[in-house]
């Protein structure tokens, strides 16, 4: 997809993300302190925002740099910090790309994970958002279109998510609790998941 498109796609992603929020809330309320819920809707939404106002000749990777600058600067969190590291990390990754296709896609969540892992001092199997990342960008990669590529990476992240409910935090406020973590299921991990169901439907909304 190029500019426009990708525009209009990632704020309807975005649109329907929020609504999730409660959701990601009560998960994070669970094993931390509840903020996610804030962190999703203001940042979504500060993304929307600034989308409305970018040049429609923006290319793919400015147009990420500028969803990366209004999630940070939407709420001080850490979680917050990290994803927006994420994005600017994925949009070095589109540095010659025009048209956004599923290997793109791929490499640009590669890249945000390899960051986030980074920067956040985290591995797989911490129990965090790098835990569906991770699976999410082996399934993009491995796709032929994006059709099926959003399909396999919503399928990879959701086997994740449900996984991390067995595991034990490892990051954050999350693994204060220790082995009171095991049995609850990741926020971040799950907030990665709803992105990605978000993504499919609005795509779905634009062909349909
Ligand atoms: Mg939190």
């Amino acid at each position: 997809m190029h500019s426009t498109t990708l525009i209009g796609t990632i704020q309807r992603s975005l649109a329907e993300l929020v609504g999730y929020a409660d959701e990601l809330r009560d998960l994070d309320q669970a094993l931390g302190d509840g903020d996610l819920g804030i962190t999703v809707t203001l940042g979504a939404n500060a993304v929307i925002e600034a989308l409305n106002h970018i040049s429609p000749e923006a290319t793919p990777a400015e147009i990420a740099r500028a969803a990366a600058k209004a999630f940070a600067n939407a709420n001080p969190s850490t979680m917050a910090a990290l994803v927006a590291g994420g994005l600017l990390a994925g949009s070095k990754s589109w540095a010659d790309v025009e048209d956004v296709d599923v290997a793109a896609a791929a490499a640009f969540v590669r890249a945000a994970g390899e960051n986030i892992a980074q920067r956040g001092k985290t591995q797989l199997g911490d129990k965090t958002i790098l835990d569906a990342i991770m699976p999410a960008a082996d399934a993009l990669a491995g796709a032929r279109d994006g059709e099926t590529g959003i399909a396999d990476a919503i399928a990879a992240a959701e086997q994740a998510v449900v996984e991390t409910r067995g595991l034990q935090s490892r990051r954050g406020r999350a693994s204060w609790l220790q082995e009171r973590s095991i049995g609850l299921q990741d926020p971040g991990a799950t907030a990665m998941l709803r992105f990605l169901q978000s993504w499919q439907q609005a795509g779905v909304a634009a062909v349909g």
